[in-house]
């Protein structure tokens, strides 16, 4: 007893530690000091626990915490070890299970702060976890329940805004908006990218969730505009993704209403239920555990500028009407970063306490989802997936399956040759059974989504995502059982490639993305490549080294020829390529660049500054614009609102300068809303038929918010060398283009276009080209009406971009 009080006195509160109360108006914690009090807590109090899972896109550490009473965390290797068990059913027997369920605490997550900007969860879980080690009533609950915290999401993010907010405290622009994005290369999207799995701090809560710690209840916090509710919980609005078992819908209903139940008895208002959040989007952090049988919980807090509060009078407030979703109106004031912080430690802090009263429950519902998953892949329709060996992109097909592993799905390797429903498959055949746990996340990730609007609205998101389509991966549905010899594998690689032949002049196909990784770095090296008919030809000294390293290490293969064709233009060296990210924090910039590190594809940022100087003509070959609205390119970003030198956009000067490039010469790349931009400043005889008022979600109007669309390409250029004739592409509220002479149609969308997802009056597109080439002077404009990298998933439509930057420039 004397040592355990010696050893709670020891351990400072937050306040204590920073010298402020996490919360008080303009202080905010940065990753240092947040990092820093939860590694303080975990060496003076035996019921935290910290672990390092690796570091961040730039280099800080990222932390878990386990916090739970002291017993269990002497045994928290034997509590892992059954949750393994909890997780996969197959593998417990029902005496093992009536053990388990009588000593198991529940497990649950809470993470902090993906989104940086929303800031208070980052302070509020240094209060959480104190309060959770020092509290009488809360300590109690820890036998159990064990608590999973993730500080921070992002704590490079945390470290951007931090610093930012700090350094324009005190300014007019106070809680202002950042200039650029607050994770290296996604910036919001980092919420977005939870099956694709393209970023290191995604892989590291990935790895955690469905190999290590498989926690039954997932709670993601974060916040929203400021003049709306002050917090939205669950329940979701509709749809429900049909993949989702109901238990799960109910399970979240169930921790939304307690968490809405504990406000209210303290006293808060503002909480609102079935708001904007839909059940149908998978990718959040919230969303991809819901196929995972884990009850995946959300919370958006009402925002204020950063540590600045704010005053809303109360017609200013945009709220419901009173009603079942909405008990009690807030009746408008002052909102403090405080008030967040409060919000979000009670709902913490009550799901803290139903996962402790509700354990068996919580642990039999987990158990009973794996085991329903089980039996309904067992069922059939579908029975499997198979992903056969002979693809157009192998490199995709290995990036398909190992998506999928890391998600925690199981893939098998078929050993010998099988036929199932007639079709006849080779042995090294990749399967997917339906049967196991993870059925609903594979099934979801594989399948066209069909869209169903309630009361015509929108998705929250976008409405489709269908891996074999926006990766360019044939998977075959087997309906029906089969049985052949199956191997698990946790990662797949393509079958190395070869050069065949002999000779010093080397042909690609391009087919795969893995071949313009190869051009890129044959052209930095100084070797000659040309487009010759469909296929690439290559020569120089160190050709055959790099070619057949690269060949085998990603799977493409090479014919060796001993002369070049006649009439071949070669190309001697890497365009030099600048991409422009204007101060908006563009994502799709971020995208772009994520995309040509991955592979290899040396670039130049260029900002405002750097284009409005002129003569981009001597010092570049192509200039990518990303995805950006048109007038926001030119004016950008007021300067009441953002510190003067990050203000204004390209400007009349910029604009003009762009457009002297291209008729200079260049080649300009507009990807999907740049291209608006172009055509009304080059004057091209381009018109996007959705452009302006014709798209968006007004009923009786063209709509298709985030959407997989098939694409025929015509026209022979070298943007659409290597490229199948038949793709299917990813279209965001993108544009669509009829052409005149001399702009050329590169690929144009077919009858019915609609693949994945969901558009209204998608015939629209018919006819339309979602691909275009146009000269201008002695340039060229290549727009593309549609995301050729979105979200780092569309492997079937990388090589479009990658053959427009390596070799559509002069
Ligand atoms: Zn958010």
């Amino acid at each position: 007893m004397h040592l355990l009080v010696a050893a709670l006195l020891a351990l400072q509160s937050p306040a204590a530690s920073l010298g402020f109360e996490p919360g008080a108006d303009s202080n905010l914690a940065d990753w240092k000091q947040v990092s820093g009090y939860m590694n303080t807590l975990a060496q003076r109090s035996p019921m935290v626990h910290v672990d390092t899972l690796g570091k961040t896109t730039e280099g800080r550490p990222f932390l878990l915490l386990t916090i739970t009473s002291q017993a269990n965390q002497q045994r928290l290797a034997e509590i892992k070890a059954v949750q393994a068990l909890l997780a996969d059913p197959r593998r417990l027997s029902d005496t093992a299970f009536e053990r388990m369920r009588k000593t198991q605490p529940a497990v649950i997550l809470i993470s902090n702060n993906i989104h940086s900007t929303e800031v208070a969860s980052s302070q509020m879980g240094m209060t959480l976890a104190y309060r959770l080690t020092t509290d009488p009533e809360l300590r109690r609950l820890l036998d159990s329940v064990v608590v999973l915290m993730i500080p921070s999401m992002n704590p490079d993010g945390l470290d951007t805004v931090v610093s930012w907010y700090r350094r324009y405290k005190g300014t007019r622009y106070e809680g202002g908006p950042l200039p650029w994005l607050y994770h290296k290369y996604i910036g919001h999207d980092n919420n977005r990218d939870w099956f694709m799995l393209t970023q290191v701090e995604t892989r590291l809560v990935t790895r955690m969730l469905y190999k290590e710690w498989f926690p039954e209840i997932v709670y993601d916090v974060h916040q929203m505009g400021t003049n709306g509710v002050r917090l939205f919980v669950p329940p979701f609005q509709d749809p429900v993704n049909p993949n989702i078992d109901p238990a799960i819908v109910a399970g979240i209903n169930l921790v939304g209403a307690q968490m809405a139940s504990a406000l209210y008895d303290a006293g808060m208002t503002g909480v609102a239920h079935q708001l904007t959040y839909d059940l149908w989007w998978h990718g959040g952090f919230r969303s991809a555990p819901t196929r995972h049988n884990m009850i995946g919980i959300l919370t958006e807090a009402a925002s204020t500028r950063l540590g600045s509060p704010i005053t809303l009078t109360l017609d200013s407030l945009r709220q419901p009407a009173r009603g079942v979703n909405y008990a009690e109106p807030w009746p408008g004031g002052v909102w403090h970063l405080g008030d967040i912080v409060r919000y979000e430690l009670i709902t913490s802090e009550s799901l803290v306490r139903l996962a402790a009263r509700d354990r068996v429950n919580v642990i039999d519902r987990f158990v009973g989802l794996g085991r329903r998953a089980v039996e309904a892949g067992l069922a059939g329709n579908p029975f499997a997936y198979v992903l056969p060996p002979e693809q157009r992109d192998p490199e995709a097909w290995a990036t398909l399956a190992n998506v999928l592993a890391a998600g925690g799905v199981e893939v098998y390797r078929a050993a010998e040759s099988f036929t199932a429903e007639g079709r006849r498959y080779p042995a090294g055949a990749l399967v997917i059974p339906m049967a196991q746990p993870y059925r609903a996340d594979a099934k979801d990730l594989l399948e066209p989504q069909h869209y169903t609007p309630v009361n015509d609205r929108p998705p929250y998101d976008v409405a489709g995502w269908t891996l074999p389509f926006t990766m360019g991966v044939r998977a075959d549905v087997v309906n029906g059982p089969f049985s052949t010899n199956l191997v698990r594998v946790d990662s797949v690689i393509a079958p190395p490639g070869k050069i065949e032949g002999s000779g010093d002049v080397f042909i690609l196909q391009n087919r795969t993305n893995a071949e313009s990784r190869a051009v890129a770095a044959l052209l930095a090296a100084g070797q000659s490549v040309a487009v010759v008919g469909d296929s690439l030809v290559v020569r120089g000294a160190r050709a055959r080294a790099i070619l057949s390293e690269q060949a085998a290490r990603h799977g493409f293969d090479v014919t060796a020829v001993r002369e070049a064709p006649a009439g071949a233009r070669w190309r001697e060296r890497l365009p030099r390529i600048g991409l422009y990210q204007p101060w908006t924090a563009n994502i799709d910039e971020g995208w772009t660049r994520w995309l040509f590190e991955q592979y290899g594809i040396s670039y130049m940022t260029l900002h405002d500054g750097d284009i409005k100087r002129g003569g981009l003509r001597q010092r570049f070959d192509v200039i990518v614009l990303p995805s950006e609205d048109a007038t926001s390119m030119v004016v950008g970003v007021d300067s009441t609102r953002i510190p003067l030198q990050y203000a204004g956009g390209l400007g009349e000067s910029g604009a003009n300068a762009i457009s002297e490039f291209v008729r200079g010469g260049g080649t300009l790349v507009c990807l999907d809303a740049s291209s608006n931009f172009a055509i009304a400043r080059l004057n091209l005889p381009v018109v996007n038929v959705l452009g302006g008022v014709a798209s968006g979600p007004q009923s009786l109007r063209f709509y298709a918010p985030g959407s997989i669309f098939g694409t025929v390409l015509g026209g022979s250029d070298s943007v659409t060398v290597g490229v199948s004739d038949s793709l299917q592409i990813y279209f965001e509220n993108s544009a669509a283009f009829t052409v005149s002479a001399p702009a050329r149609a590169l690929a144009t969308y077919p009858e019915q276009p609609l693949r994945s997802g969901y558009a209204r009056y998608q015939e629209r597109l018919t006819g339309k080209a979602s691909l275009v080439e146009a000269p201008v002077g002695s340039g060229r404009v290549i727009l593309f009406g549609f995301r050729p990298q979105f979200r780092g998933q569309t492997h079937g439509t990388f090589k479009l971009l990658f053959n427009a930057v390596l070799l559509a420039a002069p």
